[in-house]
Parts: C-alpha cells; structure tokens; sequence
C-alpha cells in the first residue's frame, strides 16, 4: 500500500492508513506500506539544496523540523529516536552543503530525507494505535541498476531499479514482520550511495516492492478516487475509469496523468501484479483496477491528458534528403547529451522530435550544448514551451472517423506536430503552452458527445469527479420517464402497442418556463420542425411562445392548431417561389436568405417588411450535418452579398425589419449566442432600418450521463451584457429541440437476439424508419430495458431495427441487461426530430404518438 504526500500528512489521514492497513491484515494478508513525503517537504528540500546560504538552509531545515514534530504531537506520540536520527543527519547534510562527493550526489541524499521522515513518524503512530509495524530502509531492498547511457543527473536523480523476483528479500522481509513501513522515491545506488527515483516516484517504489514480492496486489492511495479521464482538478466532468489494461493505463500515465508515475506499471506487467488506486480520504469509492485482464467493451478513447513544458527541436537541412546516416548522427547527439526523444516527425528536409522536461531532467545548459552540436550539421530552432495533447486509447486508428469535432477545435491554434503513436494507443498534438487549459476540458466534452469516448459504457467508466466530489449534474435517473409511476404507465404503454412515440407535456411546459426567465428576449418562438404534434404546439402556444415554421405545410399546421394572435415566422430555405407566395398570402413573418428572390421575384415583396437570415462564416453544433452556417453549409446570406441584397431591396420598396442568424445545433456555451446578438447588432448599425435581431436556436440539451445542461442563467447574463451594448433592437430566439427533446420517448419490443462471434445483436420492432437520428447523425440515446430496469446491466449489444440497412443501429456498444422477447425498451430523449424525421421505409407501418398530458 503507497500513501502519497496528501495522505500522510494529516492526523486524520493516518487514522484512515491505519485503518485500511488494519482491514488488510485482517484478511490475513502480510502489508508493506510504502509512503511519500508529507506533501510539500520535497520541494522545501529541493529549494534548500539550491541555497547557497549556510543559514537559510539551516533555516529551512528548522522549518521542515517543525512540521514533523507538530505532526507527531497530533499523533499523539512523544518521542522517536528514528525521527531524531534522521533530523540530525539531515542538520548535518544542510550545514556541510554539496561535499566532495559532488552535488548531484548531496542533492540526493538530502531530498531522501522527506520520506526516510515520513515513514518513521508512520512507524511510530501505527505502533502506538495497537499495529506493530517495522521502519525498513527502502535502500536495503532497492538496488539500482546502471544503463550505459545514463548520465549521472539521472543515475542518481532518477535512477530505475532491478525488479527480478527476489525470494531472499521475501524471507527477509518475512521475517523482519507482517505490517512493515518504508520510504517511497529512494533507492541504493551500485556505490552504496542514495538515489532518487524521480519526482513523484513514490508510486515506483511500491510497484518496484510489488514485483520484487510477487505481492497480490499493489495499492496506491492518494487525493483522488482512481485514473480519470481527464485531470479533474482541470475538468471536473472527467469520469472515473474503472478498470484498465496495463498498456492504456501506461499511456495514460506517460502522457501526463500524474495520478500515477509513468515508470510504476511497467515492473508489474510480468508478474502480472494488479494495481489499484483508491482515494485515501473517501476509501468507500471504487477507485481504478489496472491489471491483466479487461473484459469486453466498446471501442473507446480513454482519456485526453496534457504535458507541459515541452520542448521541440526542429532540424532543419536541405542535404537530408536520401542522405544515409544523417539521423543516426542527429541522434548521437541527443545520446551524447543525455536527451531522450518523444514524438517525431519527418519530412523530406526537416526532422522534429520533442523532448519531454519530466524525462529529461532538462536544464538549459544540456539544451545549449546540443544546439550548438546539431549546427554542425543542420539549421536548429528550438520551439518552447509548448505542450502535447494526448488523445489515449486502445485502437486509436479506428476510431478517427469519430474525431472530426475534436479535431475541429484545433482551428485556430498552431499545431507544431501531430504524433499517432506506432502502438496504436495514442495520438499527440503539440501546441503553444498557453491553450492548453482552456482546450483541454472543450475538447473533453467533444469527445463524450461524438462519441469517440463511451462515457456511457458504465462497465469502464465510472461516475464523474464532480458527481462524487462536487455537485450534482446531468443524471438519467432525473429524466420524468425515471419515476416509478411514469415508468409504469409506460410499460403498460409498451406492453399494449408498439413501435409507439410518447411525449409528455409538462417536460415541454417546465423547458418552456425555463426559457422564459430569460429577461432580455423578447420573443421566444417554438421552431415546429423539432415535432409538429399539435398538442405541442397548443402547450406551447399556451405558455405564451410564438412559432417558427419552415414550410408551407407547417404554416398550415400551425394556422390550423394555435389562436390567430399567435405570431409566426416563416423561414425557408430554397423555398420556391410557389413556397414563399404561399408564405406571403399568411400571417407570418418571411425570412430570406438568398439574393436570387429579391433579384429575380422581387414583385412577390413589393412594400413587404422581411427578415434578412445571415451567414456569419461559421457553423457550430453536434455534427456536421447540424452546423448551419460557413461556405459549408446551404444556409444563410453570405456578408459579402449582403450590400447587393439591400440594394434589390431599396428598388423594389422592400423594408429589411429584422437580422437573423443561426449556427447550427446542440449548442451548450451560453457565449455563442452572445457573439451572435453582438455581430448582428454590428450589421444592422450599418443597415438602418433594421428593428429586431433573430439570434437562432440551436440550444443544446446534454445526452450523455453526467453532461453537464446549458446554464440558462449564464445564458441571460450574457444576453443582458450585450443588449446593454445594443440595447436599441428587439430580440428573438427560435429553440426547438430544447424545448421538446427530453419528453419524448420511443418504445419498442425486443424481437429477437442474435451473436455473431463477439458481437451481440439485440433486435426491437423499429428502427431508422422511426428514429433516423443515430444514423444520420450518429447521434447518441439513452437506451433502456424498461422491463428490467433494477436488473445488472452487464452484457454489451447492438441495437438494431428490422429494416434492409447496415445503418440500421440504433445504439451500439451499449450496456444492459440480458433481455428476452417481448421486453420493452425505451429510447430516451427523442421528442425532438424523432417522428418528424420517420419514414415509410421498406414499407413498415406508421409510428404512432401518445401524449401524456401529466
Ligand atoms: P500523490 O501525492 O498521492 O502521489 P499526486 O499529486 O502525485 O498524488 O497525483 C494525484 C493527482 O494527479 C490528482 O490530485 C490529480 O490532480 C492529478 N491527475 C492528473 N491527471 C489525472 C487523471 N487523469 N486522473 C486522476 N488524477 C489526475
Ligand atoms: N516525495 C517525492 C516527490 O514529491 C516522491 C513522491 O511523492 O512520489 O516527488
Ligand atoms: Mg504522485
């Protein structure tokens, strides 16, 4: 069991290590506890080992003093010979400061004293609270070993240890007793000197120990409840891992996780020792298993992690080209200099690898040396300090198609390379230093809504950080269809008819009021596309919102359905001009967005008030298919058009009255629409004659488990910061799917199930003909066994439907219970373009739709 420097440096954490020690004992096991430093002290010794003043060090070691001995006035104890001992070498080590030994070799042994303090003040304690534990010197067991190639800064600083099984150590340790305690991060040089692991490699020594014993298991407890997807300290929705591989783990941790040192699984894979790690505070919580075996699971990222303070070297040389050898003499100097390279890219006249700082131990003064040796041969430029993204998971080439919105977001940054790693675990990106904490939990996100990683897969992925440790966020259980009495009704539902649509109207009701707190917007209009049901309509009409339609045929309805006071928009694209007159000859108002109406129609509007809808030059949203704005994208008036419009206009006594724009779907920062409202206000400054400003929809509803929702209230701030700027125009906002998505469902039965080698295939009674969205836009739905709700959900399936299509999926990879025919499942979250997007296809019946009015 490792404890890092957080959990050994309180008294109420002590209680827990003895607890949990205890626990271990009592399962009969033997225990060797291997701890850090308390947190803070090794870096308080390597200040000190920088000091050149005799009496700031002595200084700094009173301090260092203290602290141990305040500690172990908590615990309660008054006196270790053990902690003297090692307090008096350490007075003695800062007060003859680097000896003839030289400095590397000082440096070493002092900053050893952070945990040779710890472990005896655990000695003590344990001892006292009734756990006889014995002090062992880590350099006792711990040997070094040299590898030609290492410089002495890392043979001593961060040095790597021989961990071939060791039957004498066992009986050693045997029978030195069954609860022992020792020092993480050191180790005994070949010379008999003390050496260093590396920063944080604490973790190291325990798998080192781990190995050497052939131990059940090693434990590492530290401030954090196991391997995350993410850093949560940088992204509080990381979700917990739950279990993994060696191999994904390793990458994990060598690409900056540093819950765990990058060294400390490589010794456990042989013998196939598992490692656990847990958080020491909140022992209750599963934590990470990293061992040998993983069971099936979707193919998935597992994790976005980030290293900073790297560093690149961009050679540069026009005699490359074909030449033999020229890299093996680049690399020589590397060698020489005792820089280890990470990533690499090649093109015909350039090589650039990157160097890692934590690796590489790297002062300026290596870096320098190497510049000056590698312009013998070719032009260097160094770039620093840059950062590496790394995306990590198994399979990585396969699930590239998956990464298109990740990707996306690299627009605007400078990306000085791009690495997928030759294991296939992992893809880099090395960018500027500065974006990375902005990006990384962007970019985290992205990954969960596209897909690429399956946060849904709750056999690997565990709860988020912020729902263990912060507040509450998006959780399925919350949704209306959750609760025992709607659950119920539904299966009741299902049991009677299905494929079958139900909607529930105070989900709609309860959005709509939502939305209504937003204090700046004037009108709020429900965009019918999203369902045309008209009792949704009614209810919406009800609570006070206009309508937005986009066809001829959704005026009728519309028309048909809500009072006469109600106002409509009419917004078409390529509408014909059969579309638009029919448009005109109704009550609502017409948005163009195209030159060709008013250059070639221009009759049709004579004296008419329009809307302009714009093209703002981008798109956002869920999927490219959604992202309305940009030369991608049919829709919208592009800028550059916008004076010859007005000009078609002015002949033709047509008034511009209002700007639109609208960018796309499943929008969830709140600042878009700000951006919007602020760059149309811009337009109609110019235009004069402009009244209100449309700034979309697009207002994005999470779908996976733990997204956290769009946060109305930021959304009002800022709408009311940039109204303040313009505060001269009327706005409008035209949501769909926010309104509706969350109430509707789609139940459906089993049919049958078929396996085919590994995969599993759960058959229902419809499919892309009833719910297209999964295939068009590889959208992801909550699905659910409603039959067997409370049961383990622990086979893995492909949901299909009946219909002549290979894209006829309606969730893969997805966790549930073992199903039987006639169950009745449930597809969450399809109230917004479910049955408005069904068809006919192969000729399968109509859907249809139940609306429950509470
Ligand atoms: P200890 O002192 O116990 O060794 P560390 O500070 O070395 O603890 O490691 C734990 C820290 O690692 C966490 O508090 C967290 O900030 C950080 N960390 C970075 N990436 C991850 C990740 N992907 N999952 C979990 N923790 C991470
Ligand atoms: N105390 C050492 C450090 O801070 C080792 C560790 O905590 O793992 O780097
Ligand atoms: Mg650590």
């Amino acid at each position: 069991m490792k404890f890092g420097g957080t959990s050994v440096a309180t008294l109420p954490r002590w209680k827990k290590i003895k607890e949990l020690a205890a626990s271990r004992r009592n399962q009969g096991a033997r225990l060797l506890i291997v701890v850090s430093a308390l947190s803070g002290i090794t870096d308080a010794l390597w200040q000190l080992s920088l000091e050149k003043n005799k009496s700031k060090r002595m200084a700094s070691v009173g301090k260092i003093d203290a602290r141990h001995r305040a500690l172990l006035a908590d615990m309660g104890v008054e006196h270790t010979t053990l902690l003297d001992t090692h307090i008096n070498a350490l007075c003695t080590l800062a007060e003859s400061g680097p000896s003839q030994r030289g400095e590397l070799v000082w440096q070493a042994q002092l900053l050893a004293h952070g945990e040779l303090l710890s472990s005896s003040l655990g000695a003590a304690f344990l001892t006292r609270l009734g756990l006889p534990t014995q002090w062992l010197d880590a350099r006792d067991c711990l040997s070094a070993v040299t590898l030609p190639d290492h410089n002495e800064r890392v043979r001593l600083l961060s040095a790597i240890v021989d961990t071939r099984f060791d039957q004498t150590l066992d009986k050693r340790l045997c029978n030195l007793g069954d609860v022992l305690i020792t020092q993480g991060f050191i180790a005994c040089g070949n010379n008999g000197q003390t050496v260093l692991l590396g920063r944080g490699g604490s973790d190291t020594s325990a798998s080192y120990f781990g190995a050497l014993l052939k131990a059940i298991r090693v434990e590492i407890w530290t401030d954090v409840a196991g391997m995350f997807t993410a850093n949560p300290r940088q992204v509080p929705g990381a979700r917990l891992l739950r279990k993994l591989d060696y191999e994904e783990a390793q990458e994990i941790a060598t690409t900056g996780a540093k819950v765990l040192h990058p060294r400390c699984l490589s010794p456990l894979r042989e013998p196939r020792v598992p490692l656990l790690i847990q958080d020491t505070r909140r022992p209750e919580l599963e934590g990470t298993l990293i061992g040998p075996q993983v069971h099936a699971h979707a193919t998935s990222v597992k994790a976005i992690s980030a290293r900073n303070g790297i560093t690149l070297v961009s050679m540069e040389s026009v005699g490359m080209w074909k030449q033999v050898g020229f890299l093996a003499d680049v690399f020589e100097y590397f060698r020489r200099h005792g820089l280890s390279v990470d990533l690499i890219g090649s093109a015909e006249t350039n090589v650039t690898v990157s160097l890692d700082s934590n690796e590489n131990l790297l002062n300026s003064n290596a870096l320098a040396a190497l510049g000056s040796d590698l312009a013998k041969v070719c032009r260097v430029k160094v770039i620093a300090p840059c950062a590496a993204i790394t995306l990590v998971g198994r399979g990585m080439r396969s699930m590239l198609h998956r990464l298109s919105g990740v990707l996306a977001e690299f627009d605007q940054l400078r990306v000085h390379l791009i690495s997928q790693s030759s294991n296939n675990l992992n893809l880099t990106f090395v960018v500027d230093e500065d974006v990375v904490d902005g990006l990384i939990p962007r970019l985290h996100e992205l990954l969960i809504t596209s897909g690429a990683l399956r946060a849904d897969d709750s056999a690997l992925f565990g709860a988020s950080w912020e729902s263990v440790y912060g507040e509450d966020k998006a959780d399925v259980s919350k949704a209306w269809w959750h609760k025992p009495a709607a659950r119920s009704r539904l299966l009741a539902l299902g049991m009677e008819v299905t494929p079958r649509y139900v909607y529930h109207l105070p989900t709609v009701r309860a959005q709509a009021r939502t939305l209504k707190t937003l204090t700046v917007v004037d009108r709020l209009h429900y965009a019918v596309k999203a369902n045309t049901h008209p009792a949704i309509l009614h209810a919406l009409a009800e609570e006070g919102f206009a309508l937005e339609c986009v066809s001829p045929g959704e005026l009728d309805r519309a028309t048909a359905v809500v009072p006469d006071d109600v106002p409509l928009l009419f917004t078409p694209n390529f509408a014909s001009r059969e579309d638009l007159k029919r448009g005109l000859a109704s009550r609502a108002t017409l948005t163009l967005d195209a030159l060709y109406p008013v250059a070639h129609w221009s009759e049709l509007f004579r004296g008419r008030e329009i809307v302009l809808r714009v093209d703002l030059g981008r798109g956002l949203g869920h999927h490219e298919k959604v992202r309305t704005g940009g030369n991608g994208s049919k829709f919208g008036l592009p800028i550059e058009h916008i004076d010859n419009f007005l000009h078609h206009a002015d002949t033709h006594d047509i008034v511009v009255r209002g700007l639109h724009a609208h960018l796309g779907s499943g929008v969830l920062d709140p600042n878009h629409w700000g951006e919007v409202y602020g760059q149309l206000a811009s337009l109609a400054e110019r235009i004069g004659s402009i009244t209100f400003l449309n700034i979309g929809g697009g207002l994005g509803v999470p779908s996976h488990p733990g997204e956290a929702p769009l946060d109305i209230e930021a959304l009002d701030k800022v709408l009311r910061e940039v109204k303040m700027a313009y505060p001269h125009y009327h706005l409008w906002m035209e949501p769909g799917r926010y309104l509706v998505a969350d109430a509707g469902v789609l139940l459906t039965r089993v049919t049958q199930i078929k396996g085919k080698g590994a995969w599993r295939y759960l058959g229902v009674d419809t499919g892309m003909n009833s719910l297209l969205r999964p295939a068009l836009y590889g959208a992801w739905h909550e699905i659910v066994n409603l039959s067997r709700l409370e049961e383990e959900a622990d086979g893995l399936f492909q949901i299909v439907g009946p219909i002549c299509e290979n894209g006829d999926v309606l969730g893969s990879d997805r966790r549930l219970p073992e199903p039987q025919e006639g169950d009745v499942m449930l597809i969450a979250q399809v109230g917004a373009y479910g049955k408005v997007m069904s068809s006919s296809y192969n000729l399968r019946g109509d859907t249809e739709e139940v609306v429950l009015k509470n």
